[in-house]
């Protein structure tokens, strides 16, 4: 039997793991299935392929029955470069606000979930209330796809999930998506003053990046009417390119990294088409009768879908209720709200924190924050009980 620990044990606990996205988060996940574990839970590993992170999922009540999820993220940005005050990685104290890495990015949110374990065990609950943590969410959300894959398969459909991103326990019922490609154009290399005999890649990425200029100033031009986010169009940005040898060479490689922010579903795979579209048609073409072996790739290196806001949804009431507020807003950020709602379930972010105390040094959380996100909890408790 463990002795049940209070939200702000809990997040001084999991403060002392270092989870920076590029770090195992293995050491965190296994304290907290021992926790639940030593309260009687039971809860499901999911490891990713390398098998150094991992994703934890724990039920609550009866699990044949859908219920309410509660998702967090168990990773956090990094340290480095950054002007700390103390060790980020325990927590400390001070003027009613704990600071440390993580504290509103978002373990705040996972420390009071786990401190109101009990008080879910005592209910009982007549609709269960999943914990779901993951792994990897500040690197494209990749642990969620496994959580939601292990949902798919093993539970009902659920009513309803509730992400604790820092939202200063305000209702956030829409983000753009956020996706990462990488576009790799293949030519052939060759000495700079025999040009003719080699495919210049610079050249033709220059093409494939003014395409996709284009495709911004388009959507720029034609911003969405009543569009709930602040900059009502979807964005295209080329951020990074690599390329190249020597003045004097014809390059024969170039990469590319584009981003795109979607307002809508759908969105992205229609621009990414237009995009092949374009590369097979117009500049592969050219390419290929300088060298038949010239080649355009494009991949996904990371894709979060937007969470589209959905009004009256039961995600919505209940957080509205026990947030107690009737403003739905709307977060530049992208979240796995995203990837919840795509996968069918009605998805709303609240959670405590303020996202501008995230992922700078000495970040912190404020002790009313993690009161007020206990409150929350035990309102879904209820309603869970009640259900
Ligand atoms: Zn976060």
């Amino acid at each position: 039997m463990t002795t049940p620990l209070s939200e702000i044990e809990l997040l001084d606990r999991l403060v002392g793991f270092d989870t920076v996205s590029s770090r195992s988060n293995l050491e965190l996940i296994d304290f907290v299935r021992s926790y639940l574990d030593g309260l009687g839970v039971a809860s499901t590993l999911l490891p990713d392929a390398t098998g150094q992170k991992a994703n934890l999922f724990a039920t609550i009540g009866p699990a044949d029955v859908p219920g309410y999820v509660l998702s967090g993220h168990t990773d956090v940005v990094p340290v480095e470069g950054q002007q700390w005050s103390r060790d980020p990685f325990r927590m400390w104290e001070k003027d009613g606000r704990l600071y440390g890495r993580g504290t509103t990015d978002m373990k705040g949110f996972v420390a009071c979930m786990l401190a109101r374990v009990p008080t879910m065990l005592a209910a009982p609950l007549a609709v269960p209330l999943h914990l779901a943590l993951s792994y990897d969410e500040e690197v494209g959300c990749l642990g969620a796809y496994g959580l939601i894959d292990h949902m798919t398969r093993s539970l009902p459909k659920q009513l309803a999930v509730f992400v604790g991103e820092p939202t200063e326990m305000g209702v956030i019922g829409g983000h753009k998506g956020s996706t990462g490609l990488l576009t790799t154009i293949t030519g052939k290399a060759c000495h700079s003053s025999r040009p003719d005999l080699g495919v210049n890649a610079i050249f033709h990425a220059i093409d494939l990046i003014g395409e996709l200029r284009g495709y911004a100033e388009e959507l720029a031009a034609a911003p969405e009417a009543e569009s709930p986010f602040e900059l009502p169009y979807t964005t295209v940005s080329v951020g990074v390119i690599q390329g190249g040898t020597a003045r004097n060479a014809i390059p024969g490689d170039v990469r590319f990294q584009w981003d795109i922010r979607a307002t809508k579903a759908g969105m992205v795979e229609k621009l990414v088409e237009r995009f092949g579209t374009y590369c097979d048609e117009t500049v592969l073409p050219v390419m290929k009768a300088g060298f038949s072996d010239s080649a355009i790739k494009t991949e996904y290196a990371y894709d979060v879908p937007p969470l589209v806001p959905s009004e009256g949804s039961l995600a919505e009431t209940l957080a509205k209720r026990f947030a107690r507020t009737n403003q739905v807003g709307t977060v530049n950020y992208g979240s796995e709200a995203g990837i919840f709602q795509r996968a069918g379930v009605p998805t709303i972010i609240c959670g405590p924190g303020r996202d501008r105390e995230a992922h700078i040094a000495d970040e912190w959380i404020a002790v009313e924050q993690m009161h007020r996100c206990v409150d929350f909890i035990d309102g879904l408790i209820g309603d869970a009980r009640r259900a």
